[in-house]
């Protein structure tokens, strides 16, 4: 297993948007941040996104790369010291 993979499995997507100010309502969906959405479009599952407007979609990663305007490995960096995600990798392994 490596950084991603941990980092999928441990943080649900609707609390990785949560922390970036996206916040789901009853039917778990979001005002999309990608295009000009004026009503919530984005679906946030436990463990992927989809916009019904721009047809946008990834994983817990991707989306907070996204938002953050990170690189994925960057992105899954910040979420795992977020969430306390422990690094699979050999401590030599990590950048
Ligand atoms: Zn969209």
């Amino acid at each position: 297993m490596n950084l991603f993979e941990a980092v999928k499995e441990a943080v649900p997507v609707p609390e990785a948007a949560r922390v970036c100010g996206l916040v789901p309502n009853g039917s778990g969906m979001v005002r999309c941040p990608f295009h000009e959405d004026h009503t919530p479009s984005m679906k946030l599952y436990e463990d992927h996104y989809y916009c019904f407007g721009c047809h946008t979609h990834g994983d817990v990663v991707d989306l907070y790369a996204r938002l953050g305007k990170l690189r994925p490995i960057e992105a899954a960096q910040v979420l795992a010291k977020l969430f306390r995600v422990e690094d699979p990798r050999p401590v030599f392994l990590r950048d």
